[in-house]
């Protein structure tokens, strides 16, 4: 591949300097020129509203993408159990598929869940698609990835999202690499291109420090994980349920042979069968352990009061206890705290730490770093306790209270012990 510059149609207006995050054009002479530290990424083709910049070789496949239609969220399940960030997928499936003028559907691949995928219809669904077998009964990430690659390849969406779940994130990848797709993995929003009808996939890059959106125009599936609880579930409309079957024969790829298309109504259930000694895993589980640690989820709680740097020790932290417990909610942190050794990993919120969406989040004695605000930004209501003035954290801050905490803290608990309103 080789990049060069229409010195007749550059104007010298420095657009695509401001794209290239590699620092690798300058203007000279009124001219864009083009260094070594040009990684062929394409940013400033898309920049230059000149057209002066192009790269040669970039092999573009013109493929027919017209049998692909619709969208699919993949329903993650364990011990038949939903996993909750499937139906914040499917509340977002149904707002792509409406965009594009599309279906939505979701594939389920479990053992025991067949009573509970009714359920999904109550999420604007179209139809579910449903493979159920003892195969399935453990995350194997094998079996799962050809289940799915199956159905993909027979049923043809032109979006596939699952959850960015320690399951998606190692098993994901496999379908994506053998269907020789692209996949933008922890995406933290998604949208519809209007007019290329494309999948925006947004998540953050470079550290957590810029956000990146990405396409994948030539190849189909559009594939993405999306992290837990980086959309919320909203409204729900319950659908009619039909039972659909397939008839089918026995055919080498392991998924069940349709005999013709059977008449798919909205609200159906289409059971999959397979044939299981087609489904194999090279992978054996010897023993499951539940991770030794906090059992707590600070997911789950409406109220998170959160300490940083600037709690001092974890003692300290007994202060944030208290005011979380009279709110009914839970103590978060940041990573310094955790890395510190004052609260452990699961209260962490952030990049690395949980994604989390209270009503209400109280940072004390947080900065307000990048990689923070990653985890907490979407919260409905941010309250700040900090010193400096300055903190990032006020920038996106409800509520910002400049003071020393160890004041602020305990005068809240007194107010709300007094039972007087806080703001
Ligand atoms: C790849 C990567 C991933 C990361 N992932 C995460 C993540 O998941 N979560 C995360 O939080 N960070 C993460 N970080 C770290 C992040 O960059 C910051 O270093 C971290 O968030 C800083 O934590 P902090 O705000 O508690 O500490 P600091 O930045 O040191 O801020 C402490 C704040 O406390 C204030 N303060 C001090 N004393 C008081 C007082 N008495 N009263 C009031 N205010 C006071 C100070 O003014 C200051 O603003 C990550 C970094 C990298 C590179
Ligand atoms: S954006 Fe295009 S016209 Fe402007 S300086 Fe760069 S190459 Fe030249
Ligand atoms: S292709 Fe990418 S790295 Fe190369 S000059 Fe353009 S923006 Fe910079």
């Amino acid at each position: 591949m080789d990049i060069t510059i229409d010195l007749e149609k550059c104007t010298g207006c420095g657009l695509c300097l401001k794209a290239c995050m590699y620092d690798a054009i300058r203007i000279v002479n009124k001219k864009a020129e083009i260094d070594e530290n040009c990684t062929l990424c394409g940013a400033c083709v898309e920049a230059c509203t000149f057209n002066a910049i192009s790269i040669a070789g970039i092999p573009v496949k013109a493929q027919d993408f017209s049998d692909y239609k619709g969208v699919w969220v993949f329903i993650e399940n364990r011990n038949s159990q939903i996993a909750e960030v499937s139906y914040e997928l499917l509340v977002e499936g149904r707002r792509l598929a409406d965009t594009l003028g599309t279906t939505l559907a979701a594939l389920a691949i479990g053992y025991g869940i067949k009573e509970k995928v009714s359920g999904l219809f109550d999420y604007g669904v179209d139809k579910v698609y449903l493979i159920e077998s003892p195969l399935f009964e453990n995350q194997l990430d094998d079996v799962f990835a050809k289940a799915i690659v199956q159905t993909i390849s027979r049923y043809k969406p032109e979006i596939f999202l699952s959850g960015a779940t320690s399951f998606g994130r190692s098993m994901i990848p496999r379908v994506a690499a053998i269907l020789k797709t692209g996949l933008t993995a922890d995406c933290t929003g998604l949208d519809i291109d209007a007019n290329k009808k494309l999948l925006l996939q947004t998540r953050p890059t470079f550290g957590g420090n810029i956000m990146a959106t990405i396409i994948c125009p030539n190849n189909r599936p559009q594939m993405a994980t999306v992290r837990p609880h980086a959309m919320g579930a909203r409204g729900t409309e319950t659908k009619n349920i039909n039972y659909a079957s397939l008839n089918h024969q026995e055919n080498p790829s392991g998924l069940a042979q349709e005999r013709g298309t059977p008449e798919v109504k909205r609200g159906d259930i289409i059971e999959i069968p397979i044939q299981e000694n087609l489904f194999k895993s090279r992978l054996r589980l010897l023993e499951t352990i539940d991770a030794i640690e906090e059992k707590i989820n600070i997911t789950d709680y409406d109220i998170i009061v959160s300490g940083g740097r600037g709690i001092g020790c974890a003692e300290n932290f007994g202060l944030l206890r208290e005011l979380a417990d009279l709110l009914g909610g839970v103590v978060g942190a940041s990573r310094a705290a955790v890395d510190s050794g004052w609260i452990s990993y699961p209260h962490q919120v952030g990049q690395t730490g949980k994604t989390v969406n209270p009503k209400i989040y109280i940072a004390c004695g947080i900065s307000g770093a990048v990689q923070h605000l990653a985890g907490m930004q979407t919260s409905d209501v941010i309250i700040a306790i900090n010193k400096d003035l300055d903190a990032p954290i006020f920038k996106i801050a409800t509520y910002g209270i400049v003071g020393d905490l160890f004041e602020v803290v305990p005068r809240l608990i007194k107010r709300i012990k007094s039972g007087k309103k806080l703001f």
